[in-house]
């Protein structure tokens, strides 16, 4: 599998525990201890009631594709096109939607709703970048 290239993230202060999670395998999303919610991406703060205790939160389990777009742009030289962003949500996590590659599946057969669990692959500048793998092709 081809590693993803392109511009390292910018890892700050509220990311920092989700790249480390991640070079771990790991997906968390932020979990506010005062109203309950999950929120991504990370920011330190509750984007629903404002507090700061936030709790990292592990996602765990499938996913769903809830919007995709194919790109045909050859960004870099290097670059495979086409290939399928998505944008994910969990059951369990309401609120929450990742963005990441879609693996195991031509552009052709993608589509909304279709059934995704996490994994992570090399990215840019060593970090583990979240990429969402098709299930029950
Ligand atoms: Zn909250």
């Amino acid at each position: 599998m081809d590693a993803t290239i392109g511009i390292p993230p910018a890892v700050t202060e509220e990311t920092q525990a989700f790249w480390n999670a991640a070079s771990q395998g790991r997906l968390i999303v932020e979990r506010c201890s005062a109203c309950g919610r999950d929120n991504f991406p990370p920011r330190g703060m509750c984007r629903y009631c404002r507090s700061r205790s936030m709790v990292p939160t592990e996602i765990t389990g499938r996913g769903r594709v809830y919007s995709l777009t194919v790109n045909y742009q050859r960004w870099l030289p290097e670059l495979e096109v086409p290939y399928v962003i998505v944008l994910v949500e969990f059951d369990e996590h309401p609120g929450v939607r990742v963005v990441g590659r879609l693996r195991g599946c031509p552009p052709e057969a993608a589509a909304i709703g279709m059934a995704v669990e996490v994994g992570f692959e090399p990215g840019p500048g060593g970090y583990a970048i979240p990429s969402f793998y098709a299930l029950n092709r």
